[in-house]
Parts: structure tokens; C-alpha cells; sequence
């Protein structure tokens, strides 16, 4: 299995291809390799076949960012509907065409993340309820 870049300048999509070998000599030939995305073939020696599949996810580097790209096709639908509303709306589309690239996230080296469990405030806080239920549980008798 190895991805390739479709040479086709206008899609330029990446896609994956797998040679599946056949255990006959002399039988090396011209098979065709087809984009998954817009159909450009091209052939290139082999004795068995290949098969391709488009990715459904990938990275690209654009004005340096690594940014995750994802297609829009049907079987992803759901999970990329809250992107393709955000895609609209910075793009002004009115909609997200099938195949369509569109992105996901933008990788960044290094995070900080806030610290959110506040132990000594948490503590603070509950000490007034805290001393009540002693002073409570000690004057019961
Ligand atoms: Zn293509």
C-alpha cells in the first residue's frame, strides 16, 4: 500500500494504491492506475493489479500550518457536519459539493492547557459546610 498525489493539476488529490501480485512469470504489464477523485489514469508496469481507495482524511501543509483535511462523502456525513457549516460560513458557500476538501483541524506543536481542578479553592470552600457537619455530628449527643 503507498499513497500517491493524483497528476492531475487540477485535483492533485492524494489517494491510495495497492498492487495485488499474481504468481505468473512473464506476465509483467501495463495496468492502470485511476484517481479515485476525479478519474485521471495512468498506467505502470505490473504482474498483477492494483486497486485504489481515496483517503478520507489527510494532512496538508499550507502557508506553514499542518492543517487535517477531510472529503466530503456520504459516508462521512454526519461526523463532518458542524466543518462543512464552518466551512460554509468563513467561505460564504451555500454549499459543500460531494468530494469536496474541506478542513478539520490545524495541527500545532505545542499546547498549555489551563489548569482546571482547583484542589486548595475546592477545599477553601467546602471547609465552612465542612466544620458545620463535625460541629453537628459532635453536639448530637
Ligand atoms: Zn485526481
Amino acid at each position: 500500500m503507498r499513497i500517491e498525489r493524483c497528476s492531475n493539476k487540477d485535483c492533485n488529490r492524494p489517494f491510495e494504491v495497492s498492487e495485488y501480485k499474481l504468481q505468473m512469470p512473464g506476465t509483467k504489464e501495463r495496468e492502470d492506475i485511476s484517481c479515485p477523485h476525479c478519474g485521471y489514469t495512468y498506467t505502470q508496469i505490473s504482474n498483477g493489479f492494483f486497486r485504489m481507495r481515496s483517503g478520507n482524511a489527510w494532512f496538508i501543509r499550507k502557508d506553514g500550518k499542518v492543517i487535517l483535511m477531510a472529503e466530503n462523502i456520504k459516508e462521512n456525513a454526519s461526523a463532518l457536519t458542524r466543518f462543512k457549516r464552518a466551512e460554509r460560513q468563513r467561505t460564504g458557500a451555500k454549499s459543500i459539493k460531494r468530494g469536496q476538501e474541506i478542513p478539520i483541524a490545524v495541527l500545532v506543536p505545542r499546547v498549555t492547557l489551563k489548569r482546571r481542578f482547583d484542589f486548595d479553592g475546592t477545599v477553601r470552600r467546602a471547609m465552612p459546610q465542612l466544620a458545620q457537619s463535625i460541629n453537628r455530628y459532635l453536639n448530637r449527643n
